[in-house]
């Protein structure tokens, strides 16, 4: 069966990019626009795997992965940020989110970190 993935972010190109890249990959790709519409499309779809952007309006990416943690702790989340949030890295992941990655990133070594955090059960 084909695994879930769900993408957040704000940015429409951003989900469109991600959501081929996956798609190509053989996932199951789900979208949603800000951290509220991720929480509910969660609850939906249950993912495995969640790409989460930070910046968002409509409730931010920490305290939407601090609240689907809460609800689904063996969710895997890796957290979309801006160079130099230190700040929110350490809290990201004190709240559970796997990883944290920063904005301009590598498709590629986005897409290896995902198969690795799924398929391998990193953590
Ligand atoms: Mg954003």
């Amino acid at each position: 069966m084909p695994k879930k993935i769900l993408i957040v972010d704000d940015q429409k190109g951003v989900r469109r990019l991600l959501e081929e890249l996956f798609k190509k990959e053989g996932w199951n790709v789900y979208i949603a626009a800000n951290g509220l519409e991720a929480i509910d499309r969660v609850q939906e779809v249950i993912p495995d795997i969640v790409l989460m952007d930070m910046k968002m309006p409509n409730m931010n990416g920490l305290e939407s992965s601090s609240q689907i943690l809460q609800l689904y702790p063996d969710i895997k989340i890796v957290m979309m940020t801006a160079y130099g949030e230190m700040d929110v890295v350490k809290k990201a992941l004190e709240v559970g989110v796997q990883r944290c990655i920063t904005k301009p990133f590598d498709i590629l070594r986005l897409r290896d970190l995902v198969n690795e955090l799924v398929m391998d059960g990193v953590l």
